[in-house]
């Protein structure tokens, strides 16, 4: 396994929680290097693009509400085979079936608004990272 990226988000209930920087210290102490960072608003239009793949799904509305209800913290985390051990790291989409330790677990109330979103592969890793940052901008090789 080498060294790879993934797109992860505090979403906006991290970020109104006052969690962003525990979150933060979970993910450095974890091995991961921030490559990339920033605090954004995404529009109704951007979450419904980034979320397209649940475009059809009964929770799609209540989704795009939640990710679109104050700012949220996309960034690029950079560890050997990043997706995996991010999706590790954070737990199961709903805390109540995470792993003891896992970020969901720990911070999350529910299945709908859990704290944090990671990659679930590679090729949606890259999709991930050029719909937030572009192709370029970020520093390569981060030791
Ligand atoms: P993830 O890859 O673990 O984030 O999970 P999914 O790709 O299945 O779902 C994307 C996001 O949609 C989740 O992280 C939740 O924020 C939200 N979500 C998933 N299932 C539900 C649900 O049943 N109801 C609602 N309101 N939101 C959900």
């Amino acid at each position: 396994m080498h060294t790879t990226r993934t797109l992860a988000i505090l979403k906006p209930d991290c970020v109104r929680r006052s969690l962003s920087g525990e979150v933060l210290r979970q993910i450095e102490n974890a091995g991961f290097k921030i490559c990339a960072i920033h605090m954004q608003q995404l529009t109704r239009t951007g979450a419904e693009a980034f979320y397209a793949i649940h475009k059809d799904r009964p929770f799609f509305n209540d989704l795009v509400d939640y990710m679109t209800s104050g700012p949220c913290i996309p960034m690029v985390l950079e560890k050997q085979d990043a997706v995996g051990a991010f999706r590790i790291l954070i737990g199961a989409t709903d805390p109540q079936d995470a792993d003891e330790g896992t970020i969901r677990k720990l911070y999350a109330d529910s299945k709908s608004e859990n704290i944090v979103h990671g990659s679930d592969s590679p090729e949606n890793a890259q999709i991930e990272i050029a719909y937030f940052f572009g192709e370029s901008g970020i520093p390569t090789d981060i030791k």
